[in-house]
């Protein structure tokens, strides 16, 4: 197993996470020149890689595994993506990894290029070892956007027999142990009315008030589960919540408006009904919408489509992967984190997944992001650790 490692220069995890800091891949751009840097590295210490490409062929998810590759074994994940830096007022280069006063700062430092990097500073620990059972590394795109690279990885993965048998996401949370995310649904509303003078109201359909007591309705159900539930209060808020963010229609006030297009989103506690939501919004528009407006015009119509839907997560306590984290971070207790995450797709895939990664969720996606050099050494002892318990003594 210590193929390729002889003579070999060890990267630190500083110096590891320097150079995947240098990389910008904010979500619009292409991955592959990190990709490509950590396949290369992978394979001088003799561990291959899979890459799972995404349609474009510009951006790819790394699969690799160290140990026997027909067991199944635990995956460590990460996102190789970052936010914009656009318009953040920034005191050092976001692409370039500054140290001062214990903290490393970067874009991606905590979110969550620390954390790979940190995987990828021990991989020379783990190709020396005997591992009893294979860890699996997973580093996808486009995590930013939706959760949208990780789904053709995990295509990939969920029917083969020796698919991870459980995973570690670890996005920033202070190395606490991550259980439970709400899940996020994201859908577009089309109005389609009729285009008239708007001194001739009754022979038009006004796709903006159509959209408007559409969204009203919106607002009517996000009271209801406010008011009364379901809660969970280990959860900010405590219930599943519903807005519309984004509306678009009209082109002139003389002119009675034709379209109007709304985007609305659900986040709902794990295990509440996204469906519920959506059937009562289209039994409002076919029972008390759409028959005025096609009493005017019969061609009018309402469309509601989803744009993305990522599930939540909501890991057991006493699940062997929370068990297996809490163990390994010396943490007693668990949190639910204020951000979804892979997890909840991983574990809708058959992969129980919890949350668990230096950093913190306050610092991501803002300007002077930074991870604490101290949170870097909990993971590095965390995976240490790990990589201790399933070694052959
Ligand atoms: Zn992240």
């Amino acid at each position: 197993m210590a193929h390729g490692t002889i003579g070999k220069a060890a990267i630190d995890k500083i110096e590891m996470a320097t150079r995947l800091v240098a990389f910008d891949t904010t979500s619009r751009n292409s991955n592959l020149a990190l990709i490509e840097f950590v396949r290369d590295y992978l394979d001088g210490y003799g561990v291959s890689s899979e890459l799972v490409f995404d349609a474009s062929s510009a951006k790819a998810n790394l699969y690799a595994t160290i140990g026997d590759p027909d067991r199944s074994g635990i995956m460590l994940s990460g996102h190789t993506d970052v936010v914009p830096v656009d318009d953040q007022d920034w005191h050092t280069d976001p692409f370039t990894l500054v140290a001062h006063d214990d903290r490393l700062y970067g874009r991606g430092s905590a979110d969550m290029k620390g954390f790979i990097a940190t995987v990828l500073s021990l991989v020379p620990v783990l190709v020396e070892r005997k591992l009893r059972e294979p860890i699996h590394l997973s580093f996808s795109y486009d995590e930013e956007i939706g959760c949208v690279g990780v789904r053709t990885l995990i295509n990939v993965l969920k029917d083969r027999p020796n698919k991870p048998r459980l995973c570690i996401v670890g996005e920033p949370t202070d190395m606490q142990v991550g259980v439970g995310h709400k899940g996020k649904h994201t859908l577009r509303c089309h109005v389609h009315g009729h285009e008239v003078h708007s001194s001739l109201i009754h022979q038009g359909v006004n796709a903006i008030e159509a959209a408007a007591e559409l969204i009203a309705k919106l607002k009517e159900i996000a009271r209801r589960k406010r008011d009364h539930g379901p809660f969970d209060p280990d959860f900010q808020p405590p219930y599943s919540s519903v807005h519309t963010g984004l509306i678009q229609g009209g082109t002139a006030l003389n002119i009675v408006p034709r379209d109007c297009t709304f985007d609305f989103e659900v986040r709902p506690l794990p295990g509440d009904d996204v469906s519920a939501v959506v059937t009562e919004l289209r039994e409002f528009a076919a029972t008390r919408i759409l028959p005025e407006m096609h009493a005017v015009r019969p061609e009018t119509s309402i469309l509601i489509e989803e744009l993305s839907a990522a599930p939540g997560l909501d890991t057991p306590a006493d699940h062997e992967v929370t068990q297996l984290a809490a163990t390994l971070s010396g943490s007693n207790g668990t949190m639910k984190v204020p951000f979804g995450t892979e997890g909840g797709l991983f574990a809708a895939a058959g992969i129980p997944a919890v949350i668990c990664g230096p950093g913190s969720i306050d610092q991501a996606h803002k300007p002077d992001e930074f991870v604490a050099l101290d949170q870097l050494a909990r993971c590095e002892a965390f995976l240490r650790r790990l990589i201790d318990r399933v070694s052959q003594s």
